[in-house]
C-alpha cells in the first residue's frame, strides 16, 4: 500500500523542503531516485562504442555523472531527441539500443548517503502516471527496454515475473505494475504521497509567514506577487519559496487540504490529463466520451455489444487506432470519422515500420480499403476520411460534413473523441502559459513546450521551478530520464553536496 494521509501534511514556511515534485510518472521516479543519493559513474574498463564520448569519459573516470559538465559530455550527440542531456543519458544506459544492438548500460550506480536530498512526490495516482490511466492490455509503441527507468533492466525484471514481450513491446498493465516495483524495490515509498491533488503553486517570501494566508488566490494573477522578493541564484542569500496547495485523500476517505513550502519544484505533471475537445455542440451529452477507457468501460459493463448502433470513433491517431481494435475484437460496429486523407504522409502509421506494428498497419489498411466510397472486405468498420463533426443531438445523432461541404447524419450509440490530450496546468498562474517558448500559447508538448534550460532543466523564467517530461518536449519515457540527470545536477550543486 503506497502512503495516503495519515497525518496532516504540513510542511512549515520556516522549515521549507528542498524540493518538491509535482507528478509521479516515470520523470517523477527516476528523479526521486537520484535525489535520493543514487549517483550514476561510469562502470571501470567499461568501453563506449562512441568514440568521442568515450574519450570524454576517459578524462574523469573518477567523476560521477551528475558532477561532471552535461553540455561538454552531451556535445555532438545526436538520435531521437532534441535534448542533449536526454541522448547522453540514454546512451550511457543503452549504448547502441538504435542500432539494434543489446550492449549493457556503461553506468554503475553508487548509494551516497550524504548526497541526498529530501524531497516529496506528489501525484494523483499510484507511481507510474499516464501508465495507471493507459488501457491495460495496449501494447507500447516503444521496444520494451526503452521503458525501463535506471538500474532495474525492464526485461530482467519481466522474466522474473516469468512474462514475455510482444514483438519486443510490453502492455502498458506490465509498464505500470514495473513502476510501481521500481519505487518499492529502490526504497523511494517514502518520498511518494499518493491521492494528492496539487491546485495551487505560488512563489511566496520566505520572511513574509504571518501573510501566508493573505497571499492572492487568484491563479490567474503571475507568479510573483508585489509582496514577494525575486529569487536569486545563490542559494547563501535570501531566497522565495514556492507554496504548493492541493488536497490529499487521507486513508479513511475523505479529503484534506494540504499546504507545504519547497525551495524547489519540480513540474513532472505529464500531458495526459486534458484530452482534446473538439469544440462542437453537444459534445458534453452523457454519450460523448474522450477516452479510451471509457469504452472499455462500457464494453465492460455491457452497455455496448455486436447489436448496438454502431460507436463513433474521432480521430486518426495511435489511441483511436487502439479503439478501433479493441472495438473490432469485441466485434462492436464502428463508424471512424478524421479529418486527414487516408494518404497522408503526416499520418502516424506512416511513420511506423510495418513488421514492428502490424496492428496499426492493419487499421490504416482498414481505413483505407472500407471507407464510406468504396465497401471493402471488414466487417462492422466504415471510415469517413476527411470528415468534420458539426454536432451531437440528444437522440444520438451526430451530423458530419465531408470535404465538399456535404452534411449527413448518422445514429450512433456512444461517441470516443481521442484526438489526443493537453497538460492541466490550472494550479500555475496563467496556467503555467507565462513559462512556455512562446508565453501567448497554451503550454503543449510538443508546439510549445515549457521553456527551461537545456542542461538544468530550470524554467527560464522562474528560477527554482523546473519541468521535466513531456512539458518540457521530452515525450518518449528513454528520453524524460535525461531532464531527470539535469534536474538532480542542478540541485546537487544548488544545494552544495559536493562530492564527497
Ligand atoms: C496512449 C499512450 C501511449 C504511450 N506510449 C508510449 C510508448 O510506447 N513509449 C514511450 O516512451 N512513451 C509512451 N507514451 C508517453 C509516456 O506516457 C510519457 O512519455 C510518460 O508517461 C511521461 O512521464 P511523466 O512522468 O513525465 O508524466 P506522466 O506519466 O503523465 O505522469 C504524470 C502524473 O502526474 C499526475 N498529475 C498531473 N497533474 C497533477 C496535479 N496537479 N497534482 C498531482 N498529480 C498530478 C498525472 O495524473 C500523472 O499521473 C504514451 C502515452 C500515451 C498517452
Amino acid at each position: 500500500m503506497y502512503s495516503l494521509l495519515n497525518t496532516p501534511l504540513e510542511v512549515s514556511p520556516s522549515k521549507p523542503l528542498p524540493v518538491v515534485i509535482i507528478g509521479n510518472g516515470p520523470s517523477g521516479i527516476c528523479l526521486s531516485y537520484l535525489l535520493s543519493g543514487n549517483i550514476p559513474y561510469i562502470k571501470r574498463d567499461s568501453v563506449h562504442p562512441h568514440p568521442i564520448l568515450q574519450r570524454k569519459l576517459e578524462e574523469t573516470p573518477a567523476v560521477s555523472i551528475v558532477d561532471q559538465n552535461l553540455e561538454y559530455l552531451s556535445e555532438g550527440l545526436e538520435g531521437r531527441s532534441h535534448s542533449p542531456v536526454a541522448l547522453l543519458l540514454d546512451v550511457l544506459l543503452r549504448p547502441d539500443t538504435d542500432f539494434s544492438g543489446t550492449e549493457e548500460s556503461v553506468l554503475t550506480w553508487w548509494h551516497e548517503a550524504k548526497r541526498v536530498i529530501p524531497h516529496l512526490v506528489l501525484g494523483k495516482n499510484l507511481p507510474g502516471g499516464a501508465w495507471h490511466s493507459i488501457e491495460g492490455s495496449m501494447i507500447t509503441l516503444s521496444q520494451g527496454d526503452w521503458m525501463g527507468l535506471p538500474d532495474l533492466q525492464f526485461k530482467d525484471w519481466m522474466s522474473k515475473k516469468r512474462r514475455g514481450l510482444r514483438n519486443n513491446r510490453a502492455t502498458a498493465a506490465d509498464i505500470a505494475q514495473y513502476y510501481q516495483h521500481y519505487v518499492a524495490k529502490k526504497g523511494l515509498k517514502k518520498n511518494f504521497i499518493c491521492g494528492t491533488v496539487v491546485t495551487y503553486v505560488k512563489k511566496v517570501s520566505p520572511d513574509a509567514n504571518s501573510s501566508y494566508e493573505q497571499q492572492d488566490s487568484d491563479i490567474n494573477s503571475s507568479f510573483c506577487s508585489s509582496s514577494v522578493k525575486p529569487m536569486e541564484d545563490d542559494h547563501t542569500t535570501c531566497r522565495s519559496l514556492f507554496q504548493v496547495d492541493g488536497l490529499a485523500k487521507t486513508i479513511n476517505g475523505s479529503q484534506q487540504q494540504f499546504s507545504v513550502y519547497a525551495e524547489n519544484v519540480i513540474l513532472a505533471t505529464g500531458t495526459y490529463d486534458s484530452p482534446s475537445l473538439l469544440g462542437v455542440k453537444g459534445e458534453t451529452l452523457s454519450f460523448v466520451h474522450h477516452k479510451l477507457s471509457a469504452l472499455e468501460e462500457a464494453v465492460k459493463n455491457k452497455d455496448l455489444d455486436m447489436m448496438s448502433d454502431p460507436i463513433l470513433i474521432v480521430g486518426a491517431g495511435l489511441t483511436a487506432a487502439d479503439a478501433i481494435l479493441f472495438a473490432h475484437h469485441c466485434n462492436i460496429p464502428v463508424i471512424h470519422a478524421f479529418r486527414r486523407r487516408v494518404n497522408d504522409p503526416g499520418l502516424i502509421f506512416n511513420q511506423l515500420p510495418k513488421m514492428m506494428y502490424p496492428e496499426y498497419h492493419k487499421v490504416h489498411q482498414m481505413m483505407k480499403e472500407q471507407s464510406i466510397a468504396c465497401s471493402g472486405p471488414y466487417e462492422c468498420y466504415v471510415s469517413l476520411p476527411e470528415h468534420h463533426i458539426l454536432s451531437f443531438k440528444e437522440d444520438k445523432k451526430c451530423i458530419f460534413q465531408d470535404k465538399n461541404g456535404h452534411q449527413k447524419a448518422y445514429n450512433i450509440s456512444m461517441a470516443f473523441i481521442l484526438i489526443g490530450s493537453n497538460p492541466n496546468l490550472t494550479f500555475l498562474p496563467s496556467n503555467g502559459m507565462d513559462l512556455a517558448m512562446d508565453n501567448e500559447q497554451p503550454v503543449n508538448p510538443k508546439r510549445n513546450p515549457i521553456d527551461v534550460d537545456p542542461f538544468t532543466y530550470e524554467c527560464i523564467h522562474e528560477k527554482g521551478l523546473y519541468a521535466i517530461g513531456p512539458l518540457a518536449g521530452d515525450n518518449f519515457v528513454r528520453f524524460v530520464q535525461g531532464g531527470a540527470l539535469a534536474v538532480a545536477s542542478s540541485l546537487l550543486k544548488k544545494a552544495n553536496k559536493n562530492p564527497p
